[in-house]
């Protein structure tokens, strides 16, 4: 069995920026305070650390209850900002995941630093949450690393078997989704769908680098996973 790993935001999904406009209303909502500094990166980063640094920033204590605070309010916001902005599903994605669940050696699941309900808020608005059988979520994790090593778990729960790692593709647009595929052992492709220029996610050495996924059929093939 091959797991395809697959993170959401600049790989399957563009959000047209829902995820930090529904950070920084709930920002505001929560703490009464405007969202001033615009210096925390969001990509390739767990919800916790982004909520972590936000608040930080903004001269507000991150305790585990403010992060809890400011999450919660994130996610009754996240359906608004979507449906507000629109986003995009990735050119190729649709295909390239349906190729794979036709084949009986892969399966298609989830590796993000979203926590597990902003992710099925976001991949449900763009009707693709069922296309996966289980995922690695930020829930309890504070870096990607950790969110690779409970995904394995994840893996391990759901065939009940033990994964060799070398079976398991990540997939994602930042130089975060490499390093967390090496922390467990695992291939890594990157994509140029997100902000990372090519030279950037090559820097990383991941074992594959695409475009986006237009060719679906030619990559699946490529990697011998059909
Ligand atoms: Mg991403």
């Amino acid at each position: 069995m091959q797991i395809l790993f697959w993170d959401i935001d600049g790989t399957l999904i563009r959000s047209g920026g829902a995820g930090k406009a529904a950070m920084e209303y709930a920002l505001t909502a929560e703490f009464g305070i405007p969202f001033l500094h615009d210096t925390v990166p969001y990509a390739g980063r767990t919800d916790y650390i982004i909520s972590h640094d936000l608040l930080q920033v903004h001269g507000i204590d991150p305790t585990a209850e403010n992060i809890q605070r400011l999450n919660r309010t994130y996610l009754s916001r996240l359906p608004q900002e979507l449906h507000l902005r629109g986003g995009e599903i990735m050119p190729g994605v649709v295909p390239t995941i349906e190729q794979a669940k036709n084949s009986s050696r892969i399966t298609n699941a989830l590796l993000t630093g979203n926590v597990k309900e902003g992710a099925k808020i976001k991949l449900s608005y763009f009707q693709l949450w069922d296309h996966f059988a289980f995922g690695g979520f930020a829930d309890g994790c504070i870096t990607r690393p950790e969110v690779a090593q409970n995904a394995l778990r994840v893996a391990q729960s759901f065939f009940q078997e033990t994964i060799d790692p070398q079976s398991c593709w990540v997939i994602g647009d930042t130089p975060d989704d490499v390093l967390c595929a090496r922390a467990i052992g695992a291939k890594a492709v990157a994509v140029g769908t997100g902000w990372h220029s090519k030279e950037q996610l090559l820097a990383t050495e991941p074992d594959a680098f695409v475009p986006d996924f237009t060719q679906a059929r030619d990559l699946l093939k490529r990697w011998k996973l059909l």
